[in-house]
């Protein structure tokens, strides 16, 4: 498409020189019609960037212990689910530590 715009204003150019005010004016029509598409174009892929998930967007993972109040959030690791032993609690110290919730925390928050 690149290439028909660049053609279609040489053409156009040439037509203008030639004093062919008509085929100019048919030629730049061409050169913006192509010229418009191909930015339309480089509009939409760069819109279909942005749909992607954000790498921003973060997952939390909700650490809660069975035999005290202990509560803490931190950031998701890979392997982590709901249920999953999570070891020692920092608080009471039993084994009881586990994730009780993973959730993606919305960077852009309404
Ligand atoms: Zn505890």
């Amino acid at each position: 498409m690149v290439i028909i715009g660049v053609v279609a204003l040489n053409l156009g150019i040439g037509a203008l020189g030639d004093n062919d005010t008509a085929s100019a004016l048919l030629w730049f029509s061409v050169v913006i019609v192509t010229l418009g598409f191909v930015s339309f174009s480089i509009v939409r892929v760069r819109r279909g960037f942005s749909l992607m998930p954000l790498p921003g967007a973060k997952m939390l993972s909700v650490v809660t212990c069975t035999q005290c109040s202990f509560k803490q959030m931190k950031s998701f690791a890979l392997g982590d689910y709901v249920s999953k032993q999570e070891g020692k609690c920092t608080q009471c110290g039993n084994p009881t530590l586990f994730i009780s919730g993973i959730f993606s925390e919305d960077t852009k928050k309404k």
